[in-house]
């Protein structure tokens, strides 16, 4: 993978683009798709955003969402557009696999695969152009990066910093986690600078879901919570019947694995949701314990280190069954605060 910056005196040749991300976008998967997207459109490229599937209504209001096409329900449009693409930036993830059914479409298509994500341990050898930092807060902040490496700050639109701002507090946690960094601050106060409205965004993506979810959540916490006190660990659990009863969407869900962790002690915080045809895990630590590792020993999975999710397609209880043995492998670590 060569590096990114090889790609700037590129860029005002005009190319057809692909711009994707991983399944299931989140906040920083569909703002740093979003911003890349306005940002090559100005430059006069022409650009397509794919989800390669759909994605969470408290998305809707980031300006460009309506364009973005869905895998899953456009296939074969899609498939055309990956096969005639001169590039195709992949976005927020960087393993291919995490494009779900368009993972054979991005590995046969000639077009230049171009990477930009902060994950840990990436498949480099899947990209040709790309940066990989696990340092940073947010795929938001690399494309801020990659526009200002490119010299072209003027085309920063006030559409762009409100995309760009919404994965930096998706992935960030509000501004909370330990990567929040000086230089992600710095940016914010620059969009803060040019005129960024910062409130409305957090009401869109936090205060914008309907009575069922908080049912369910109440639900939850009461019913499907353990805890193990021992190794500072709590599991929560969502059977389909459970998604079915309080008629969840996609992306309801989103921060229930958080609830845990606000216990007095609880160290690691696991979710597992029986969804579709698989089994999702959501994996979210304090401290020292690596959830990446975590998730890619056991469920098939990875992420960052604090932060890391995993699929199965064994059962939800075979699921469930599973975690608890293998957390004593981890007694060590967890047991101690
Ligand atoms: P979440 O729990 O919010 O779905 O994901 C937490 C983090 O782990 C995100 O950065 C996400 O991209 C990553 N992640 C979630 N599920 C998987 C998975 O199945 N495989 C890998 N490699 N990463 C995942
Ligand atoms: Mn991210």
């Amino acid at each position: 993978m060569q590096a990114i910056q090889q790609l700037y005196n590129q860029l005002n040749e005009s190319r057809n683009v692909v711009i994707t991300t991983h399944q299931k976008p989140d906040p920083d998967a569909m703002g740093s798709s979003l911003a890349l997207y306005h940002f090559l459109t100005q430059l006069g490229h022409s650009v397509q955003v794919i989800s390669p599937t759909n994605w969470a209504a408290f998305l809707n209001w980031m300006p460009g969402c309506k364009t973005v096409i869905d895998y899953e329900k456009n296939k074969d449009k899609c498939d055309d557009l990956i096969n005639q693409a001169d590039w195709i930036f992949c976005l927020d993830f960087n393993t291919l696999g995490r494009t779900k059914k368009m993972t054979e479409a991005l590995q046969q298509t000639p077009a230049i695969k171009i990477l930009i994500d902060h994950h840990q341990e990436p498949q480099t050898s899947a990209f040709a152009f790309g940066v990989s930092d696990t340092s940073k807060s947010s795929t938001c902040e690399m494309v801020f990066d990659f526009v200002k490496g490119s010299g072209r700050m003027d085309l920063l639109t006030n559409e762009m910093m409100q995309c760009l701002y919404a994965g930096v507090i998706g992935d960030t946690g509000s501004f909370r986690f330990p990567s929040a960094s000086a230089t992600v601050h710095e940016m914010v106060a620059e969009f803060k600078n040019r005129g960024l409205k910062h409130t409305v965004i957090h009401d869109n993506i936090y205060d914008n879901f309907l009575e069922g979810r908080f049912r369910f959540i109440g639900h939850v916490l009461l019913h499907r919570l353990e805890i193990d006190y021992q190794l500072n660990t709590a599991l929560i659990w969502v059977s389909k019947n459970d998604l079915l009863k309080y008629e969840l969407k996609t992306g309801d869900t989103e921060g229930l694995v958080n609830y845990p962790l606000g216990i007095q002690g609880i160290k690691l915080a696991a979710l597992i949701i029986d969804r579709d045809e698989k089994r999702k895990w959501s994996f979210r630590s304090k401290g020292d314990f690596d959830c990446n590792t975590f998730a890619r020993t056991h469920f098939n999975g990875g992420g960052h280190f604090n932060a890391a999710g995993g699929e199965s397609d064994d059962s939800l209880e075979a699921n469930v069954q599973q975690f608890k043995s293998v957390i004593q492998q981890y007694k060590n670590q967890l047991e101690h605060l």
